[in-house]
């Protein structure tokens, strides 16, 4: 049910608009001047559609449409004001749309006329909210790897981004993941792409179920993850790294009623002051090329870096 909130001092025509606007099947929120409406309109939850009365004791209707375009600025939400005008007063109509106004009507109004008139407002109200979704869900889409539904390369590096700059401010460390699933060539080279696909969707969900919920991870390259891991010390970042390795290692994973064996090697960088996202990625890279050299199936970690 979509609420609407009514301005208007007039006893009589307040409570025709009430249970006008009721009898049409919307929530009413009634105010009795422009203080009241104005509060109102800045609770959670508050009407996005909105009667404005235009002369009122407080603060007016224009002034109302005013301050809500005002605070509306910056954000995605949008209230819709019709603004009521008496008949025969010198109201400037040009005014209070400057002001805000998305439509106005004349008291007395017709009662049809009103009903078409609120029933314009919240199709652009509905309309707007539909927007915003569909533009939360490009978002997410943008954001999201496709085969695996984690992160994708993109937004993972965002949050790297993110990361230094709230440990920059709280001084404290996080640390990184750079993963990198062994011999996966040959996976695709004796089971088919098909099985490398499942492969990678099966890492992606052992990997998350291996992490906390405040680190996170996303699909870096071809068989590479990224993983942030936040907060705490180097010896809790080995452990995430330890406990994913061996959710996916220890156990053969059954692809289609294929069993399939897959290890990872990772190389662990931990960040506790200045260096770069590139130095960081650099770091981890090398300490992962190690964990390859030195046999797969484990975690090598690079110097942590800041000694500067
Ligand atoms: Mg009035």
């Amino acid at each position: 049910m979509m609420k609407v909130l009514i301005a208007e001092d007039d006893v009589t025509s307040r409570m025709v608009l009430k249970h006008m606007l009721a009898e049409w099947g919307y929530e009413v929120v009634v105010t009795n001047d422009g203080d009241e409406a104005w509060e109102a309109l800045q609770a959670e939850d508050a009407p996005q559609l909105a009667i404005l009365d235009w002369m009122m004791p407080g603060i007016d209707g224009v002034e109302v449409s005013r301050r809500l375009r005002e605070k509306e600025k910056d954000q995605e939400e949008y209230t819709y004001v019709l603004l009521l005008t008496a008949m025969g007063t010198k109201d400037n109509i040009v005014t209070g749309m400057e002001a805000g106004a998305d439509d106005y009507l004349v008291k007395p109004f017709d009662r049809h006329e009103l009903r078409v008139r609120v029933r314009a407002g919240r199709r652009i109200i509905e309309l707007q909210s539909d927007l915003l979704a569909a533009r939360q869900d490009l978002i997410k889409l943008s954001n999201t790897d496709a085969l695996t539904g984690l992160l994708n390369r993109r937004a993972i590096m965002a949050g790297v981004a993110t990361e230094i700059a709230r440990s920059q401010r709280n001084e404290r460390m996080f640390g990184l993941s750079l993963l990198d699933i062994d011999y996966f060539k040959k996976v695709n080279d004796t089971y088919g792409h098909l099985t490398g696909d499942a492969v990678l969707q099966e890492c992606a969900k052992r990997i998350s179920s291996a992490l906390r919920p405040y680190d996170s991870v996303g699909r870096y390259g071809g068989e590479e993850f990224l993983l942030i891991i936040p907060g705490g010390e180097e010896n809790s970042v080995w452990s995430v790294a330890q406990r994913v390795r061996s959710v996916i290692g220890s156990t053969d994973m059954d692809v289609d009623g294929t069993r399939v064996r897959v290890t990872v090697s990772q190389g662990v960088v931990t960040w506790d002051g200045n260096a770069s996202i590139e130095e960081l990625i650099d770091a981890a890279d090398k300490s992962l090329y190690l964990a390859k050299e030195n046999g797969r199936d484990r975690v090598e970690r690079a110097q942590t870096l800041i000694k500067r």
